[in-house]
């Protein structure tokens, strides 16, 4: 996707420890026409499957998910990662933050995630593979059926991506990139 990787090289910052920063047009400052041409290619890549459903993580999840979910028409689900005191049948599981370097729960109401869903989940970075797991975990605890994961940016230096693909679960992602240096971004062909 051109136009995201224009905008990843123009407004992207590369940090130690293998981190992109995006605030500028998706983790703090959004860029939504950005946003809907994102929700277009996944259409473009999901479209076509039998999906009632789509699933995301708080927060820069969200705007992806409601960007696929509005042109697709269909509803979006986000899990939390606070624990709500007022949730209903909740689904939870723990998942390790490479961000922040520490555990969280994330859970889901099982109101909201049943074995009835066939969904796709969305979420902007794929790095180590430990949300999606959890989201793997609370889609397996419901009963619901998952068609794939979709990211806007994946970094294929880190495990995530393989172990996945390894899973047998379907990964697309808007873009992959191959390295990150000291004023260096890099994508993979
Ligand atoms: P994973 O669970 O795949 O290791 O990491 C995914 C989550 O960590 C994403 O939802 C994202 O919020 C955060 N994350 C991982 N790597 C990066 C990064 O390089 N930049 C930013 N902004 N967030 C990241």
């Amino acid at each position: 996707m051109k136009l995201l990787k224009n905008r990843i090289l123009k407004d992207g910052k590369s940090y130690e420890g293998g981190i992109l920063k995006v605030d500028n047009f998706i983790n703090h400052q959004m860029d939504p026409i950005l946003m809907k041409s994102i929700g277009v290619e996944f259409v473009r890549r999901f479209g076509n499957l039998p999906i009632n459903k789509i699933i995301t993580i708080e927060a820069s999840g969200i705007a992806p998910a409601i960007m696929l979910g509005y042109l697709l028409e269909l509803p979006v689900v986000f899990v939390k990662k606070a624990i709500p005191k007022t949730m209903d049948n909740m689904l939870s599981t723990t998942v390790y933050s490479f961000t922040k370097d520490r555990n969280y729960t994330v859970s889901v109401s099982g109101d909201f995630l049943t074995s009835d869903d066939k969904v796709v989940f969305i979420d902007d970075f794929l790095a180590n593979g430990n949300a999606a797991m959890g989201i793997y975990e609370l889609v397996k605890q419901s009963g619901a059926e998952l068609y794939g994961m979709g990211f806007i940016i994946e970094k294929c230096f880190q495990e995530g991506g393989r172990k996945l693909r390894e899973m047998g679960i379907r990964v697309e992602s808007l873009a992959r990139i191959k390295e990150l240096g000291d004023n260096k971004i890099l994508f993979e062909e």
